[in-house]
């Protein structure tokens, strides 16, 4: 009998790292520093230095690194923003919440990611009507990078510059460097089920050069200016706990051996699966961060899934509604009515992805998936 297959595994890295956890929990108890603690500073220099980025700001969430990122570069009212049409709320949310305008473009029905082609049909849409995007906001959707050399060619003569969403991400590498370094800001989340978690909400917004650096620190804490009472611009509370810079620490250590152990995950999927399901498609010198296994499935998904789980597969739909289809979005402009985004909305099906899963549970859910697809 194998143990039971989880979709995430929380728990067996928590009991990897406890003794490492408790104490780093307790030394932040001990120093009683719970804001801004040197915990915070080390996570900055790790993170840095783990991915080869010149700068981090570590922020309260991934949501909170994208809000940082956008206000640091003065978008606002005004100015339009592309998005991908399939990825999780947040992208968009961080345009509209600082006053932008979030505008769609399709995405790659082989990576999920943004397809350049899209988003060059975008800017001549937009630029018929006299209009170029001020920004555009990439996302590594399921841990894979985003093609960066040619969205940056589509984007050719607009001026918009590149922010990357790497919440799901951070640990992948493309050959042009690793995430934290593929534009010109990333984002990161460290919700507890990305690859790297924390224990309740924290992300970090990466620079590459120092030009953002003072706005970006001022911005997490109420724009501050040259002392903690003069406010020299609208920011937030964007801080992240030093509890969660602890802890985050401390998961950093293993985070290599994990990564490594979700990319085995991934090839045995692939070798089991791929004349089952579409796999996914990884471009040559590309390494995904693997947050999710995501398959396209020819059937209906849904009973696909109804019949994992009576194997005892667990799965998840991301995402079931196109982003430009949400009640909350749907009025942003979307020039190529994202045909692609809303195909895999109906098609997508994200399988078991944790670093603790066995040989033995990848074969479980491997013969499971082709059963069910089998019967279906
Ligand atoms: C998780 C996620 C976010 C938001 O991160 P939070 O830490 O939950 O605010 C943003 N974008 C994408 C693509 C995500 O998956």
């Amino acid at each position: 009998m194998t143990d039971p297959v989880r979709f995430v595994d929380l728990a067996a890295q928590q009991a990897r790292l406890r003794p490492e956890l408790d104490r780093a929990i307790a030394a932040v108890l001990d120093h009683g520093a719970y804001v801004s603690g040197p915990e915070v500073e080390q996570l900055e220099s790790a993170l840095g230095a783990s991915c080869g980025a010149d700068h981090v700001v570590a922020c309260a969430s991934g949501t909170d690194a994208l809000v940082l990122a956008l206000l640091a570069r003065g978008i606002g009212p005004g100015d339009l923003v592309l998005v991908p049409s399939f990825t999780f709320a947040a992208t968009a949310e961080a345009v509209a919440l600082v006053g932008a305008t979030p505008v769609f473009a399709d995405v790659d029905a082989a990576t999920c990611n943004l397809d350049p082609a899209s988003v060059h049909h975008v800017v001549e849409a937009l630029a018929s009507s006299g209009r170029a995007p001020a920004a555009l906001v990439a996302v590594d959707l399921f841990g894979l990078p985003a093609d960066y050399p040619a969205l940056r060619e589509a984007l050719a003569g607009t001026g918009a510059w590149i922010l990357a969403d790497g919440a799901q991400s951070f640990g992948a590498s493309t050959p042009d460097g690793a995430v934290g370094t593929l534009a010109e800001l990333t984002a990161t989340s460290f919700f507890p089920a990305k690859p790297l978690g924390c224990y309740g909400d924290g992300g970090a917004v990466f620079a590459r050069g120092a030009d953002d650096l003072d706005v970006l620190r001022s911005l997490r804490v109420h724009g501050q200016g040259s002392h903690r009472y003069e406010h020299v611009r609208i920011g937030l509370t964007g801080r992240l706990d030093t509890i969660q810079a602890a802890v985050l620490l401390q998961k950093l250590t293993i985070f290599g051996e994990e990564l490594d152990a979700r990319r085995s995950v991934a090839a045995r999927y692939a070798a089991g699966l791929a004349d089952v399901v579409t796999v996914p498609q990884v471009p040559a010198g590309v390494e995904s961060a693997w947050a999710q296994y995501t398959v396209v499935v020819a059937g209906d998904r849904d009973a696909l899934a109804a019949r994992l789980g009576e194997r005892g597969v667990p799965t998840a739909v991301y995402y079931p509604i196109a982003l430009c289809d949400q009640p909350a979005y749907a009025s942003f402009p979307d020039p190529t009515g994202s045909p692609v985004a809303r195909a895999l909305a109906g098609s997508v099906l994200s399988l078991p992805m944790h670093p603790y899963l066995t040989d033995d549970q990848v074969d479980l859910v491997v013969s499971a998936v082709a059963d069910a697809v089998e019967r279906g």
